[in-house]
């Protein structure tokens, strides 16, 4: 039970935008509902990356189902703008979160889902997972076999450059944070950044490119790269695989910057990272910039798929009644986990997720 001893309607774990987003909805067909965040606050996840970041999605795409985002269009918001609104928001629609509950276990019983945390159970007839897809950091194992002397930083521990240590830096990772954080240090230590671009966005950053060429991005990653076209069903492996074009640092800006871009780093030898030519690089901290990876181990093995997502198609899982997710990544669409993509997702959901009288009866019979 929820602590009151009643079966909620629905339970949405994570309560980043994409849980948000979705209480929105929830609220709006008056469900009796409620979100449960690891975090102490809305915002964290945003509020947690690095000082100097800012979105690449300008504004006019950064609102949540009903309240745009308050700052001119076409501008770039810093992350803790991006945090502070999510806070604002969940008060203003006055969303159900419970703070600082990081869900351990969900399971289904009968007609109903069962999730529990600090000793407290849950009861929900439907469940959406919306616990982001960049919240388990992802390190090749050969890190273990760098030397103690080397400091070594996840991008998700990074926050600015006085964490390293004098000397050369090297970053791991050639996508947007890999080229952004690399860029940053390179303006006081000598740095390298490892790996090969999955591409660039061919034109420059700013707010000409939000006025004319985000349009066009928004447009391809929210109704041509999706899974319910032959083209998008077609590159979405390789879009899920492989990190993002480079949108605001380009490897002519690394360059420039006097950063050297080197091959992919293949392993550790005697504790310092070597490329795949066996050339060994001697430097003081690594930053990987290696992504995330989707952490399902808190589920019910039952309700997955080899630890991944059930079969699905935009999120409702197929063989599972009531159980949905919400926010990672090529969900359905190139941009599903972006600010754009994952509230189209949650309006999507919210229709689909039944309706509470329906469901009565059903279980009844
Ligand atoms: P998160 O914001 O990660 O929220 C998930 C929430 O779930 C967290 O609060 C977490 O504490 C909670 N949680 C996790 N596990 C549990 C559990 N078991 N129980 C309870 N709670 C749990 N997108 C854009 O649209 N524009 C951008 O410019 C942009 N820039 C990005 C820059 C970086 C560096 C990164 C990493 C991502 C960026 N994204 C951007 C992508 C995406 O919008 C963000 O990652 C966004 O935070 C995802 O929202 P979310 O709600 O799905 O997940």
């Amino acid at each position: 039970t929820n602590g009151t001893g009643t079966v909620l309607d629905t339970l949405v774990i994570g309560g980043g935008q994409a849980g948000l987003a979705m209480g929105y909805f929830l609220k709006a067909q008056k469900r009796k509902f409620l979100i449960l965040d690891a975090s102490q606050r809305a915002g964290e996840a945003w509020r947690q990356r690095w000082d100097s970041l800012r979105v690449f999605t300008p504004a006019k795409y950064d609102g949540l189902p009903g309240a745009p985002f308050p700052a001119d269009r076409l501008s770039f918001p810093t992350k803790d703008e991006l945090a502070d609104y999510l806070e604002w928001y969940a008060e203003e629609f006055e969303l159900p979160v419970n703070h600082g509950v990081r869900v351990e276990r969900l399971w289904r019983e009968a007609d109903r889902y069962v999730a529990t945390a600090n000793g407290h159970r849950w009861e929900a007839r439907n469940v959406v997972v919306a616990t982001g897809s960049t919240q388990t950091p992802e390190v090749p194992a050969f890190a273990a076999g760098l030397a103690p002397s080397v400091k070594q930083l996840h991008s998700s521990q990074y926050r600015n450059p006085q964490q390293l240590q004098a000397g050369p830096v090297l970053v791991v990772g050639l996508g947007n944070s890999g080229a952004e954080i690399g860029l940053e240090v390179s303006r006081t230590r000598p740095s390298l950044v490892a790996g090969k671009p999955t591409g660039e966005m061919p034109v420059k950053h700013g707010k000409t490119a939000a006025r004319y060429a985000f349009p066009i991005v928004r447009f391809l990653g929210l109704h041509v790269l999706t899974l319910g076209t032959p083209i998008g069903r077609k590159v979405a492996p390789a879009l899920k695989a492989h990190a993002e074009p480079l949108i605001r640092t380009k490897t002519k800006d690394l360059a420039a910057a006097g950063v050297r871009v080197v091959p992919r780093v293949a392993g550790v030898v005697d504790g310092m990272p070597v490329l795949a030519d066996g050339t060994r690089l001697e430097v003081s901290s690594v930053i990987w910039c290696t992504g995330f990876r989707e952490d399902f181990s808190w589920i019910d093995p039952a309700l997955l798929d080899g630890g991944a997502m059930p079969r699905q198609w935009r999120g409702v899982a197929l063989d599972c009644r009531g159980l949905f997710f919400l926010g990672q990544r090529f969900l359905y669409a190139e941009a599903s986990d972006t600010l754009p993509g994952l509230s189209r997702d949650a309006r999507y959901l919210a229709a689909k997720i039944p309706a509470p009288a329906v469901l009565g009866s059903a279980v009844a019979a």
